[in-house]
């Protein structure tokens, strides 16, 4: 396979948007209703016959103009028809999954996920909607097939896995889905611009925008990427799932992010770039790391065949410290010692973030299941930023490594 698609190309074929006065950048459209000229058409309105694409906008919990625009500009990036964006990135996770699934129905996720969706899917949507999931390691495609039941309606996955980095091979899981009559839904948050799962065959494609895209820590947001058709859907006035429950973006937010996604691509270039050099160097003394840019890694082919060129192979790798008590002492030292970046979840942010896993993202999983995702207690997921020069982030980095060795 050798994906072709330029999202930043695609990105650019957008860019009809002026603000309201021919402003080079998008105006707020900060309304939160929105007048017709003729009273016929609020019927129409209602009723979905006219909406956005005709111009024509309802109420700021429906569609905005501005979140809209956003929403254009992340469908670029996607290679979708549609997006639209939202409060968070649960946000979109759990009106995507309310949407596709009705009470009754049966979920085939992966094992390795954020701890948020895991819990989402492990034990609020069985108590609050009998919606039951399985989860099973999406590397075992064997194990994949045999999770399908007859009500199963969809696969849900993360393309590059949070946080052990497992990547998913996109077109074979999205070849099982379809043929058993369920979409595949891929949580794009680790990989924007490097990975475009509907050009490998997924269905709707979610996102944290509180990530990568917004790139400053400073946002809350998600999204939702997808055919006209499911947008639409969550949008209905009767039924959908964004609508009714709320959790869709507000203008000034979607203004902001809006204005970082022109340098998305070469942010996550340099993040890429920078967690590869660290990748290789801590690969050379022979360090535990873990990371898909590494000829070593299991999915390192495959995600090579499935990458868009020129955005690296993600901004995020991991180093297993050995225990839980190491990865606080090797995250201090970096933090308060060195001032190399922050002990703090989250991740895409132009200063390096640095969580233990199993005490913070992935809590939310038991011992047991921390086990069966591969998730070792001293495990530390590091998110790269670009602040600084390689060789004084590198030294140290090298220096605290260092460190924990005589400590062992
Ligand atoms: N998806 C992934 C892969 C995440 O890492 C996170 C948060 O860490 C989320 C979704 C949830 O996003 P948000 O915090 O924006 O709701």
């Amino acid at each position: 396979m050798n994906n072709k698609f330029d999202p930043q190309a695609a990105l650019a074929d957008t860019r009809h948007e002026f603000g309201e006065h021919g402003g080079v950048n998008l105006s707020i459209e900060a309304s939160t209703t929105f007048t017709v000229l003729e009273a016929g058409t609020m019927p129409e309105l209602f009723s979905g016959r006219v909406g956005p694409e005709g111009g024509c906008y309802l109420y700021g919990r429906h569609f905005n103009p501005t979140v809209y625009a956003l929403g254009r500009q992340l469908a670029a990036i996607e290679n979708t028809e549609a997006g639209y964006a939202t409060a968070s990135g649960m946000g979109a996770i759990a009106a995507t999954l309310m949407q596709v699934c009705d009470t009754g129905d049966h979920v085939v996720s992966g094992n390795t996920i954020y701890g948020g969706t895991f819990a989402l899917l492990n034990s609020y949507l069985p108590a609050k909607a009998g919606v039951r999931t399985t989860f099973v390691d999406i590397t075992d495609h064997t194990s994949v097939e045999r999770a399908f039941a007859a009500n199963t309606r969809a696969l849900y996955i993360e393309s590059i896995a949070n946080p052990t980095l497992d990547v998913a091979d996109i077109p074979a899981l999205a070849k099982i889905a379809h043929a058993h009559g369920a979409v595949l839904i891929v949580d794009n948050t680790f990989s924007p611009m490097l990975l475009t799962p509907t050009n490998l065959g997924a269905d709707i494609v979610v996102h944290s925008l509180t990530k990568f895209i917004n790139g400053a820590s400073d946002i809350i947001a998600g999204a939702v990427c997808g055919t006209h058709e499911f947008i639409g859907s969550l949008m209905d006035l009767q039924l959908g799932s964004l609508m009714l429950l709320g959790s869709t973006m507000d203008a000034r937010t979607a203004f902001s992010i809006s204005m970082r996604i022109p340098h998305l691509g070469l942010r996550m270039a340099e993040h890429s770039r920078r967690a590869k050099i660290f990748a290789e160097r801590l690969r050379e003394r022979g360090a535990p790391v873990v990371y898909p840019g590494l000829a070593g890694h299991p999915q390192h082919a495959l995600l090579a065949s499935m990458i868009n060129e020129g955005y690296g192979f993600g901004g995020v790798f991991g180093l297993d410290l050995g225990s839980a008590r190491r990865a606080e002492l090797f995250m201090d030292t970096l933090q308060n010692e060195f001032g190399f970046g922050f002990m703090a979840v989250s991740l895409g942010y132009f200063d390096t973030l640095m969580s233990c896993s199993g005490e913070t993202t992935s809590s939310e999983l038991s011992e047991r299941e921390r086990a069966a995702a591969r998730i070792p207690p001293g495990y530390v997921r590091i998110s790269i930023g670009y602040t600084g020069s390689v060789e004084q982030r590198w030294t140290q980095f090298a220096t605290a490594l260092d460190r924990m060795g005589r400590l062992s």
